[in-house]
Formats: C-alpha cells, sequence, structure tokens
C-alpha cells in the first residue's frame, strides 16, 4: 500500500472494489441487497432474495443453489453511492468453496467482516479472515442484528482483537441492545442514528449533535440508557484506540460499526465508511513488476470464469479485473498467454438488476468478458506488454473421485463438459496415464453435487461419481530427467491435469515422502500458480 502516492485520476479513485466476508447467516445476503437499494441498484427490499423459502440473490445462477439456498458463484455488481462506485465481489459462503473465494479476494481491495451480534467471531469468519491477512486486506466490520439480544459490545471487540489478532475501533456504539435497541452513536461524526422498526427500509433518523455533552440527546434516549452510553463511551476513549487511517490500510485495524441489515440500520454509515476510508484501486502484482492504477495503458487479469451463466446461451464469462487505465468497448487488447489479439467488443458490467454492455471502465473495475474458452484463470490482458499477475493459485483438491457418465455413449461428451469445468476452476480434472475415463477432484464434498448437477442441465449427461483409490494429488516439477525417471517407474500414480500439467496422485503421506527423498531433483506441490 502507497502511503505518499499522488493522488489517483478522479475515476479511478472512486472506485471501491470490495467483497463481503462472513459465517453463513450472519447477514451477507441482507446487507448485500440494503447496499444495492441505497445504491440504487434495486427499487425495492426482497428482490435479491426471491420470496419464501428459497432464498436467493441476483448473483447465483444455478437451480442448485436455489435448493440448497446457498450462494455457491461468485459475481461482481456495480453501484453507485455519492461520490464512490462500487464494485462488490460477491464471496460463495459456502465453506467448501474457499478456492473460489481465494481467487475471488485476490480480484478486491477490501472487505467488509459481518459478524452476528450474538454469536461473534465464528469458525468461517476466522478462515475468510486469514485469507485477507495473506493478502493486507484493510476490513471494515459491521456487526449485526443488533435488533437482537446481543453480546456485550467490549466482549465482542474484545473477541475480535483477540481471535483475530487485529485492532478494533468502534466507528459507532450501540444504545441498548435487543428490544431496547434505539440506534447508535457516531462517534465519527458526533451524531445520533436512531432506527425505525416501523418500516425496515427506512433510513435512520439521524440528529447532528455537539458531542456526547449535548442536551438534545436527552429527547431521544431516557435518562439510565443515556448514563450507560456516556459511561460507555468514556470508556471507549480511554481503552481502544482511536481510527488511524494508515493502520486501516495496511490491514491493522478494523473500524467497527453496529446495525441492523433487515432494519437498514447502520448501513450507510458503513457505505459512508467504505467510500471516505477507501482504499481506492490497489497496485496489483506481476511476476515483472507491479501495475499502477492509473497507468495509463490497460492491463487487467482473470480472476474467475464462469460457463452457462444464461443457460440458454452456451457462453462463459471470464470475470477480469482491470488493474489500470481506462478501458472502452471494442478495445484490442493482448491475451498474453496466447499472445493472440482479442477484441473485446461485448464486455458486460454488472449493475446488480442484469448484465449491461460496458461502454467503458477504469483501473478497480470488475468487467465480464464472454468467450468461448480461450480465458482462463490467471489470463493477462494488456495492450501489447508481457505481464504476468501473481497471486493466483490452485489449491491441491482434497477429495477425488472416478466419474462416469451412466449411459457410456456419452463419454466423450462428459470430457468436453469436464474440461471446461476445469477450466472455469469449479474442480481439478484428471487424466491417469493408466487406465480410462477421470478423476475429479475438489476441495469440498459438496462440490461432487454441484457438478453432477451442472453437467445434467447443462449438457444432459447423468453422471456417477465413484470412489476413487486415490484421495490426494500433487503437482510435479523440477528437473526434466528426474521426472521421466519418477513417472516411469510410478505410471499407475502418474496423471496430467487439464492443462497438460503432470500430478501424482496417492492415498499416502508415505507415498508422497518417498518420492521426495527417491527424486530430490523433482518437486511435489500443493499448490499451482495460475497463470
Ligand atoms: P447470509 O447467510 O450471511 O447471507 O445471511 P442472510 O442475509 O440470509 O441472513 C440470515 C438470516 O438473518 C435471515 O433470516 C435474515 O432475515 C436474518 N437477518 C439479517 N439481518 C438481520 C438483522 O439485522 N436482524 C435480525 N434480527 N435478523 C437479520
Amino acid at each position: 500500500m502507497l502511503d505518499n502516492a499522488p493522488p489517483l485520476p478522479s475515476e479511478i479513485a472512486r472506485r471501491r472494489t470490495f467483497a463481503i466476508i462472513a459465517h453463513p447467516d450472519a447477514g451477507k445476503t441482507t446487507l448485500t441487497e440494503k447496499f444495492l437499494l441505497f445504491g440504487g441498484a434495486i427499487q425495492m427490499a426482497g428482490q435479491v432474495r426471491a420470496k419464501g423459502e428459497a432464498r436467493r440473490t441476483r448473483s447465483d445462477f444455478l437451480k442448485l443453489e436455489q435448493d440448497r439456498g446457498i450462494s455457491v458463484s461468485a459475481s461482481a455488481m456495480s453501484f453507485d453511492y455519492r461520490e464512490y462506485r462500487f464494485n462488490l465481489v460477491d464471496t460463495p459462503g459456502h465453506s467448501d468453496f474457499s478456492e473460489d473465494t481465494y481467487r475471488t479476494l485476490t480480484a478486491v481491495d477490501a472487505a467488509v467482516m459481518v459478524i452476528d451480534g450474538a454469536k461473534g467471531v465464528e469458525s468461517q469468519t476466522r478462515k475468510l479472515f486469514e485469507v485477507c491477512r495473506l493478502r493486507d486486506l484493510p476490513i471494515l466490520t459491521f456487526c449485526n442484528k443488533m435488533d437482537r439480544e446481543a453480546r456485550d459490545t467490549f466482549e465482542i471487540i474484545d473477541e475480535i482483537q483477540e481471535n483475530l489478532a487485529i485492532d478494533v475501533t468502534p466507528a459507532s456504539w450501540p444504545i441498548g441492545s435487543g428490544r431496547d435497541f434505539l440506534g447508535a452513536y457516531d462517534l465519527l461524526n458526533d451524531r445520533l442514528e436512531l432506527m425505525d422498526r416501523a418500516d425496515r427500509n427506512k433510513v435512520a433518523e439521524s440528529v447532528k449533535l455537539d458531542g456526547l455533552d449535548d442536551p438534545r440527546l436527552a429527547d431521544h434516549i431516557p435518562a439510565d440508557m443515556l448514563a450507560q452510553l456516556r459511561d460507555e463511551i468514556a470508556m471507549v476513549r480511554e481503552l481502544l484506540p482511536a481510527f488511524d487511517r494508515q493502520a486501516f490500510l495496511h490491514g491493522a485495524m478494523t473500524p467497527i460499526w453496529f446495525g441492523s441489515a433487515i432494519n437498514s440500520f447502520g448501513v450507510k454509515e458503513l457505505m459512508e465508511g467504505i467510500g471516505n476510508f477507501g482504499p481506492g484501486p490497489q497496485p496489483q502484482k506481476a511476476a515483472e513488476r507491479p501495475v499502477a492504477a492509473d497507468e495509463p495503458k490497460v492491463t487487467g487479469f482473470v480472476f474467475k470464469v464462469q460457463a452457462n451463466m444464461d443457460p440458454k446461451h452456451r457462453d462463459r464469462v471470464a470475470f477480469v479485473r482491470l488493474a489500470s487505465g481506462h478501458f472502452e468497448r471494442g478495445m484490442k487488447l493482448t491475451h498474453v498467454r496466447s499472445k493472440k489479439p482479442m477484441a473485446v467488443t461485448n464486455p458486460v458490467l454488472f449493475l446488480a438488476a442484469d448484465r449491461e454492455l460496458a461502454e467503458e471502465a477504469w483501473a478497480g473495475d470488475i468487467i465480464g468478458i464472454p468467450n468461448h474458452g480461450q480465458l482462463r484463470i490467471g489470463d493477462a490482458l494488456t495492450e501489447g506488454e508481457t505481464l504476468r499477475f501473481t497471486g493466483i493459485p490452485s489449491f491441491a483438491p482434497e477429495l477425488l473421485q472416478n466419474i462416469r457418465a451412466t449411459d457410456p455413449m456419452k463419454a466423450k461428451h462428459l470430457e468436453k463438459a469436464l474440461l471446461q469445468f476445469a477450466e472455469e476452476g469449479a474442480a481439478k480434472v484428471f487424466r491417469p496415464m493408466i487406465g480410462s475415463g477421470f478423476i475429479v477432484g475438489v476441495v469440498g464434498a459438496l462440490q461432487f453435487d454441484v457438478l453432477a448437477s451442472r453437467i445434467q442441465l447443462e449438457y444432459s449427461i447423468p453422471v456417477r461419481f465413484e470412489p476413487s483409490q486415490f484421495s490426494s494429488a500433487r503437482w510435479i516439477s523440477g528437473d526434466k530427467a528426474e521426472i521421466e525417471k519418477l513417472v516411469n517407474v510410478n505410471k499407475q500414480h502418474i496423471a496430467s491435469d487439464s492443462d497438460g500439467d503432470l500430478v501424482f496422485l496417492t492415498r499416502l503421506q508415505w507415498d508422497i515422502d518417498r518420492v521426495v527423498r527417491d527424486y530430490p531433483l523433482a518437486k511435489l506441490t500443493a499448490t499451482k500458480e495460475m497463470m
């Protein structure tokens, strides 16, 4: 993060590209919906979530997601709020999709962490937080569901500080909790925010105050609660660190807002926080050099590929984070991996309600590029320069299964479908050296169900997964002659992945140790950089 960098051009500086991380049920969907509502991207609440039992956001494309009520696919949504352009990149909430989540987080500059005021830091919050920390992402915290019985405010803050080893500074302070929850005192702007329980979509009434001694406070808060508020804030000022923007930008401090997403409470303050504290589009790392957002030439990288977003059109959309420059529709960019020019004639911006043709986009934006499979995760697009953006890993799958088409006549089709999902990053597909068929590797068991359902839905091929004799995969790299020896002696363990790279498959850690010992010039790795 650059501390003293000159200001970015204003179109770039106003961009805020971020993701929401949360344990399932903490309120991510509800908060997203309110963002879109206040951003003018939807007209009323309830559009994001379908009515009744089927929960879904506009970012959910699959029937399975609706059936299970989980959000499987990440997508991007853009909306304006005040002078800011927000790009919200949706992270899949389920723990089975951690790899996808990881890659999503390579495309953002900040994250909003939502926690449930009654539950505090939960397992998935912690995991996602760790991923953010790997990249030193600035994090803003939203403590949700304050309209319900919540834990003691100091206790929540302590838990975050201790569990996540990050300084916490309150941006607002809750007044009462549960049924007595009145609202919050905005510590950054000396305002009183009052929650309206009658209308969930109404934004809180805001009372500008001259500090905590302002007599107008007594008009809105009963005396005993007011005394408590004053006591608590005196303690806050003594015990908790004040907001420090640099510490925040370095990921060492998180401001926390207390609110209730469903009651639209605290959401605007959070949006203002994202806008005012930032950061704007950050430099992106490439093997050759860091790429700054205000460089005049357009560069970007693919962090996600989604196939068949619209079942009527067999399209694939590559999600590209623009790292620099000002993109205009029709531009010819160089696809660095193939060194081929690519005219980007029909890019899409994700303006919540619908996919919309993007006429222009700036560094920090996410654009979707429909394509027929040329674009893969990790690919760079530039105006000619050879750049390889780094830090987009592929993880070794933790679960492996054989896949079969129930109808053997469809085997060839199945191969095509599998390769497509592999390129999308939805699964690893391995072709064993010996024998026929494919082995599919995933990070979480639920992904097998998702795949089977998608292959049926999108390709009309019924498939069956069967146990595999293997449970681990390692990529093989290193000295050519050594690899050749290794492969010749261990053929029954060798397969190639969808890029043609060699992998070693086994069930035993012992096997991996043995190969490492016997072939010192070869390397077995659990991750591979995608580029
Ligand atoms: P997600 O799984 O993180 O996307 O969570 P959702 O947004 O779907 O919310 C989970 C549940 O909590 C839903 O039943 C919401 O209606 C409810 N919820 C969300 N925000 C609030 C809130 O501020 N107060 C209360 N009481 N419930 C909320």
